[in-house]
């Protein structure tokens, strides 16, 4: 399924190619995806200016001038190809199933065999009130220091675990459950810790540690970025450099002596050093 990191490596291949150009051609090889896809998508954004590309969790925000917004998510199985401009493009695959042409000939498709991914198109200004937007909580990537005291306040008013919170995307949005195993071990908090336990300063640290493991995993998207741009190749994505994650009753690589424990929180996996994570 992608994750983050993979969503946000997908906005930023998109940025170079789509911001300041419009669309030529829309064409929709099914009527739906997870959701039936928007009425004449193409007679809506033809030739209007796309002035931003976005990520909010998972959804994929592209920006037009005109007011709208098309809201993407990739699902389990989605997958976006970006081709530049060519006398050769690749001939659709049976689920390649809806594919933009931008005014200067860069094609990109949108393929998801399992089709639980799906588009939206909605007026920019009402994005905010719409569900699932109007209840995302923190953006788990970038600078924290300003909303460390307001997430710990977050925090404060439950008596979660630390690691069921993380997973709650009315907490924290779109982290997932390998980088919410990451970021604790890397934090050294307990993944049992209540919510509102953690002091001030351990906040800080989870919130840059949260940070630090999804940029690690785009930088070692470069690999993926290529899959996104060339329509070919896997995604193994990050997982070589797991330090906790799916390895229970291995030593754990920062205190060389413990085997990391695996339990069942909220029915997810999680993976975490008894002796390091407190
Ligand atoms: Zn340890």
């Amino acid at each position: 399924m992608p994750e983050l990191p993979e969503v946000e490596t997908v906005c930023r291949a998109l940025r170079p190619v789509l911001e300041g150009r419009s669309l030529a051609k829309v064409q929709c090889n099914r009527p739906d995806l997870r959701y039936p896809l928007p009425t004449d998508m193409e007679g809506e954004l033809k030739g209007h200016i796309i002035t931003g590309i976005r990520r909010r969790a998972k959804y994929i925000l592209i920006d037009f001038n005109h007011g709208l917004t098309l809201i993407g998510h990739l699902g389990m199985s989605g997958r976006v190809l970006i081709e530049p401009p060519s006398l050769f493009y690749m001939k659709p695959g049976p689920h390649d199933h809806v594919i933009f042409m931008t005014s200067h000939q860069y094609k990109i498709t949108l393929r998801d065999p399992r089709r639980f991914g799906f588009l939206l198109l909605k007026p920019t200004h009402h994005l905010e009130n719409l569900h699932p937007f109007c209840s995302l909580g923190f953006e788990p990537l970038g600078d924290h220091s300003l909303v460390a005291s307001r997430f710990q306040a977050v925090l404060k008013t439950r008596a979660v675990s630390i690691k069921s919170a993380l997973l709650n995307q009315a907490i924290i949005a779109g982290l997932g459950n390998i980088y919410a195993c990451e970021a604790l071990w890397q934090a050294k908090i307990s993944p049992l810790r209540l919510t509102n336990t953690l002091t001030l300063e351990e906040t800080k640290v989870l919130l840059k540690e949260i940070d630090d493991v999804l940029t690690r995993a785009i930088d070692a998207g470069g690999s993926t970025l290529r899959d996104h741009v060339q329509p070919n190749g896997n995604t193994g994505y990050f997982q070589h450099s797991l330090k906790a994650y799916n390895r229970a009753n291995q030593p754990c690589v920062r205190c060389k002596v413990t085997l990391l424990t695996k339990i069942i929180q909220s029915s997810r996996a999680t993976y975490y050093c008894r002796e390091c994570q407190q």
